[in-house]
Formats: C-alpha cells, structure tokens, sequence
C-alpha cells in the first residue's frame, strides 16, 4: 500500500510528469547470430538440394521441426503449417462438417472462431469467467445442442484454462476439443503441457509469440484419422501421398488444397529458437511475478486469476479495470 501512496502523489507522466520507464523498448523479436547463421546454412544446403526447401518432401527442416514436437510433447502425430490460423483451420476441418456447431470463446484473437467458420460450421459463444478469462465450463454445457461437435478453447495470454472442467464436458457429451494454443507454448497444466489435452493443439510461432520464427504454425493430434484429415485440406499432395494411409481417405488426395505447408526457412528458425524456448519461458516467469508484485498494491486493478494446476508461459499479463 505505501507504493500505491507513491504512486497517486506524483504526477503521471500523461499529464506532464516523469516517465518511471525511461529506457528504450526492447528490440522483438530477439534473434541471435546462431539463430541467423542456421537458416543461412539451412539456404546453403537448399543450393544443391531443392528438397532440403520444399515441405512437399522429406528430410528438411520442417520434418524435424515436427520430429522434434512430436517427442517434446509426446503426441504421435504433428503437422508444421504456414501459421497458427492454418493450424487452426485444419483442426476444424477435421472434426466439422458444414451447420456443425463449435462452441468458442467470445474472449481471443478472433481467429479462435474464424476457423470454424472457415470450417463451414457455426461458432457459438459460451461465457469467459471474467477473472480467469477463460471459457467457463458450466456456460459451456449449457450452449450444447444436437449439433454441437466441438468446443475450441484458448489459453488466453499463455494462461492454461481449466482443462480439467473442459475436457470433462467434452467426454459426457462426446465433443473434439481444439485447444488454441498460440499464446501458450510451454505452459503447463498439471506439469503436462497444453495443446496435449485435447484432440488438437494449435500452436503459433508468429512474429509476436513466444517462438518468434517468424510466420509459421503447428498442429498436434493424437487419432491418426484427425492427423490424415488435417493433412488432407492444408498439405501437398506428395506428402500426403506418403502419409495417408487410410484407402478411402487416399482418394481425396488432390491439388484442391490450402496452401498451409510451413516454410524451410521458418522451420530452421523455429528449430533453433526452440533450444532457448524454456530459457526464455523462465524469464517470463521471472518478470511476470515481478510486475505482479509491483502492482498488486494499485488501486483499481485486478490480475488475472490463475485456474488451479497452472504454470503459465506468460506471453501476456492482463490486468482488468475495476472503475469502483
Ligand atoms: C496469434 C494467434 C493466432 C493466429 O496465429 P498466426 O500464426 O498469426 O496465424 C490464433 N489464436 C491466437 C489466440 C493468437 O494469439
């Protein structure tokens, strides 16, 4: 309280005061010169061998970058898209079909419901719990029709959501769960991390988000169907030729695609940042608890509440504004 004191006795800087923080914003996204030099060999290889670049075949970075999500998270199946909206927007296609129902959250980035629009399907908006800011699943089962196929959650600010209660609704009624977790790489919910509880996780390593790589996204799915059919509406057709397995769904292999494949130049990238992804998480640790202390005393605020089990990644720390 005595900081909160010290603080309604200066003068804001707003209004003519002192700034508090005087130094330069940071430099985003932070890119070290190994980081640089791995895509210019990644480049260099590309020189003698056109596959080492191209996604459509195998053995370049964007196959290790799957590799290697495939064994952090120890899910079977991962797919490397152009983007966590790509991500996304596969998963939908996966589970939707046209006039299904998903059930999403009113508080995101708005992709978290354009996919199931994308998708063809009807997005329906079930309330946040307005001190978590994540979908509450009581409001969740009570938007359940006949239609309902889906329920899309986000871990909003890399805050985990209450998968416990989620993932419960979605077992009584027999619901996929796509978990949006573009903001969320390396938190963890009961030590697991999120994007494994679900049927999906969709991850983002766009230029703002905690692998800066910058443009590409990721899909992990545990149902080898889920897998083949996400590969079916985003990837070539010469890796889905390899890896459909399914006869029926082997004939739906066409050009008639979206163009979701992940770049070569972003997978090396996405590659070596991942070294330092927990480095950097623990930082982020660090500074959220700081700033949370600073301004606990602070009249008029309120910080987001953390669902029980969490260790977030922290990509954001929101604050609500409580006017009385
Ligand atoms: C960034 C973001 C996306 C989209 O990811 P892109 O890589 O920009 O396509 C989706 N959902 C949320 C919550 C995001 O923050």
């Amino acid at each position: 309280m005595a900081h909160a004191a010290t603080l309604e006795a200066q003068t804001l800087a707003i209004h003519g005061g002192a700034k508090t923080v005087s130094a330069p914003k940071p430099a985003w996204p932070y890119l070290l010169d190994e980081e640089i030099e791995a895509v210019r060999q990644n480049l260099i290889k590309g020189r003698t061998d056109w596959t080492y670049l191209c996604a459509a075949a195998k053995g370049g970075p964007g196959q290790a970058l799957e590799e290697r999500m495939q064994k952090e998270l120890g899910v079977p199946h991962v797919v490397a898209t152009a983007g966590g909206g790509p991500a996304l927007h596969i998963a939908c296609m996966a589970v939707l079909e046209m006039g299904d129902e998903a059930i999403v959250t009113p508080y995101s980035w708005g992709q978290t419901v354009s996919c199931v629009l994308q998708a063809g399907g009807v997005p329906i908006f079930a309330d946040i719990d307005p001190e978590t800011l994540s979908l509450d699943p009581q409001s969740i089962e009570k938007k359940i029709t006949p239609r309902t196929k889906a329920i899309v959650v986000v871990h909003f600010g890399g805050i985990p959501a209450d998968m416990d209660g989620i993932m419960a609704v979605a077992k009584r009624h027999g619901l996929a769960v796509i978990e949006d977790c573009a903001q969320a790489q390396g938190s963890l919910y009961r030590g697991k991390q999120v994007g494994t509880f679900g049927d999906f996780g969709c991850f983002s390593l766009g230029s703002g988000k905690n692998v800066a790589a910058g443009e590409a996204g990721l899909l992990v799915t545990h149902a080898r169907e889920h897998y083949e059919r996400a590969l079916l509406a985003g990837m070539h057709p010469a890796r889905n030729n390899a890896d459909v397995q399914d006869p029926e769904r082997k004939k739906w292999i066409d050009s008639l695609i979206y163009t979701y494949r992940i770049n070569a130049i972003s997978a090396g990238l996405a590659l070596k940042q991942m070294d330092r992804l927990d480095e950097m998480n623990f930082w982020r640790r660090k500074n959220a608890q700081a700033l949370a202390e600073r301004l606990k005393g602070v009249p008029g605020i309120r910080p987001q509440r953390l669902p029980a089990h969490c260790d977030p990644a922290w990509h954001m720390l929101s604050w609500t504004f409580v006017p009385e």
